[in-house]
């Protein structure tokens, strides 16, 4: 078995072992592999090892992969980073789910246009800010219903749910037990969105009792990533 293999398998024996303490059925967790930095390459690799779901951060890097790797039509690219409002229509054309909608004006630049096909659907997460710095991605809990509210009334937007980065600091589990708390209150005003992306390589495991069904890990799976280009 590959190094990568072995550490995908590792990770995911982890996560069924998390489930289980959780008393949660693994079927309700999406596995996404964070690949950012790493080249279309080890994204084929993955693929060829099971992987569907993979989540990039930034939009050049991104598109490069996915049109690279077109051919593998059932791949799912979760687009997890900060974005410009002035990117957002590019990326709605490679990414199914965009995890980091955190503003009005990105709901707006997401939104289906005149003239876009009537059926064109991006699946969006709302991610919260859980620190006290504004210049963190998210928006500030307090917002949520807010932005919740004006997302649900634009068209082409399907919310799933919240999204959170639990902050350095803070103990994870209780970061996700407020993201938790979060997406109860989405909840109210939205019944469906009911899905919590949450959980990263250090903290997965908080996440999954927590509640979390969208995890993103990165270097657990990938090992170290290669410097920024
Ligand atoms: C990079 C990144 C991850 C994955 O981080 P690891 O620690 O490598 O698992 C998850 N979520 C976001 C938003 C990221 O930018």
């Amino acid at each position: 078995m590959s190094e990568l293999a072995q550490r995908l398998a590792a990770v995911r024996a982890e996560i069924a072992d998390a489930a289980r303490a959780a008393g949660r059925d693994e079927s309700e967790l999406t596995t996404i592999v964070v690949t950012k930095f790493h080249s279309a390459g080890l994204v084929r690799e993955l693929h060829a090892l099971g992987v569907r779901n993979v989540g990039e951060n930034r939009h050049q890097e991104a598109l490069a992969k996915a049109s690279a790797l077109a051919d593998l039509d059932d791949l799912v690219w979760h687009f997890i980073g900060q974005l410009q409002s002035n990117k957002a229509r590019q990326v709605r054309r490679y990414s199914h789910i965009v995890h980091s909608v955190d503003r009005a004006a990105l709901v707006d630049a997401l939104a289906r246009r005149e003239g876009d096909p009537a059926d064109e659907v991006v699946d969006v997460f709302l991610q919260l800010n859980l620190t006290d710095d504004p210049e963190r991605g998210g928006v500030a809990p307090g917002a949520l219903e807010a932005l919740a509210e004006h997302a649900l009334a634009t068209p082409g937007l399907r919310v799933r749910g919240v999204m959170a980065v639990a902050p350095l600091g803070e103990e994870p589990r209780a970061a996700f037990e407020r993201v938790r708390q979060a997406s109860d209150r989405l909840r109210r005003i939205a019944p469906d969105a009911r899905d919590i992306s949450a959980g990263m390589s250090g903290d997965f495991r908080a996440a999954i009792l927590e509640g979390a069904t969208h995890l993103r890990i990165g270097t657990a799976i990938t090992g170290s990533r290669p410097a920024a280009r």
